[in-house]
């Protein structure tokens, strides 16, 4: 095993089987090497420098019916909501307040946020910070769309892919929604010029190596500037209620794995990573990821975005968040930066 991840970090790939036996492997040595290898390149390019997202989670509303998701369409107990432009440009005032230069408006596929509405709310906030990120997770949309949104000031689109595979894809998902039109979105997305973020759920049901080599390739021909990946947690209102959730040890060989596949990508330690662990955000600082992303949405509507069980962070004030976070980062030895945090290989 220890020659597969020499053979990693000295070349930044592997074959199919190689990693099929990385992904695989229960060997602790292995694991210890990973984490040693991926801090040592992400100091390389990054140095210690953690970067902050204030999330604002827009819309628990959403027309799809994804199978693992808390506010799947089917979920009749979720409790939907969502955010006027006031309470979006006070969640930005806050937010910047803190010193946070980038805002991640996240939600739903919300039928009411069409471009008549979004348009001018990411106008106005690119308008009154000149000097912030604007990155938006609002699902699929045209490229029409997604164009005027970037004229109006966007600069970056979170669209995880989910699975790569075709099989694993539509086991996830309604018959409704396909993977070719998933992949094409993020195409459109690069095209136009944004920072993409691509990525895909740990342990999913009906997940296998294959499945994650599938995901990984992807990601080689698509070079996102950010990738999310975090443990799936099942939600109890969903089909997947009774199936297993992710795990740390596989999160993280991940997290190792992309960090030396991607040495300059964007890699975010997940509230999902923080959620199966006490110290999960932490452990991923530690194997590569350089991107955390604290709450920035009302405390009234936190535990209404409720896309699987016990989400953390779900109680505190903004502030509150901020800080907690700061002080894990600079607990594990790296620092908080104070831009915007733009990829490296923009
Ligand atoms: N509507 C937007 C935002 C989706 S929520 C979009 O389509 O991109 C953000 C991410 O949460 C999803 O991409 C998914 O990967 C993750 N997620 C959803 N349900 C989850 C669960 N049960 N466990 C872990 N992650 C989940």
């Amino acid at each position: 095993m220890k020659d597969i991840v020499e053979k990693l970090y000295s070349t930044g790939d592997l074959s199919d089987s190689e990693l099929k036996e990385l992904i695989l492997t229960g060997d602790e040595e292995a694991a210890d090497m990973l984490r040693t290898y991926a801090d040592e390149v992400r100091r390389k390019y990054y140095g210690t420098k953690v970067f902050l997202r204030g999330l604002i989670e827009i819309s628990s509303y959403c027309k799809n019916d994804c199978i693992y998701c808390g506010i799947r369409r089917s979920n009749r107990e979720a409790d939907r909501y969502r955010l006027e432009r006031e309470d979006i440009l006070s969640c930005c005032e806050n937010g910047y307040g803190l010193g946070f230069r980038t805002f991640v408006m996240q939600g739903g596929e919300d039928a009411y946020f069409t471009d008549e509405v979004l348009v001018p709310i990411v106008s106005e906030i690119r308008e009154k910070y000149p000097d912030c990120a604007i990155t938006l997770s609002l699902g699929e949309r045209s490229h029409e769309s997604y164009k005027k949104l970037k004229d109006a000031g966007a600069d970056r689109y979170l669209l995880r892919h989910e699975a790569a595979s075709q099989e694993l894809y539509s086991k996830l998902h309604p018959a409704q929604m396909s993977l070719e039109n998933r992949k094409n979105c993020l195409f459109d997305l690069k095209s136009l010029g944004y920072q993409v973020g691509a990525g895909f759920m740990v342990g999913a049901p009906f997940q296998t190596a294959d499945d994650i080599i599938a995901d990984l390739r992807f990601l080689q021909e698509l070079r996102p500037q950010m990738i999310g990946i975090g443990p799936f947690i099942p939600h109890h209102n969903t089909p997947f209620a009774d199936e297993k959730g992710g795990t740390l040890g596989l999160t993280l060989r991940l997290l190792g794995i992309l960090r030396l596949m991607f040495p300059e990508v964007l890699l975010p330690a997940t509230t999902a990573l923080g959620t199966i662990a006490p110290n999960g955000r932490e452990l991923g600082l530690k194997t590569g990821c350089n991107v955390v992303m604290p709450n920035l949405s009302p405390v009234r509507v936190r535990k209404k975005y409720d896309l699987y069980d016990n989400k953390i962070c779900t109680g505190e004030e903004a502030a509150e968040c901020r800080g907690c976070l700061q002080r894990r980062i600079e607990a594990s030895g790296y620092t908080v930066a104070s831009e915007r945090g733009d990829c490296i290989s923009r």
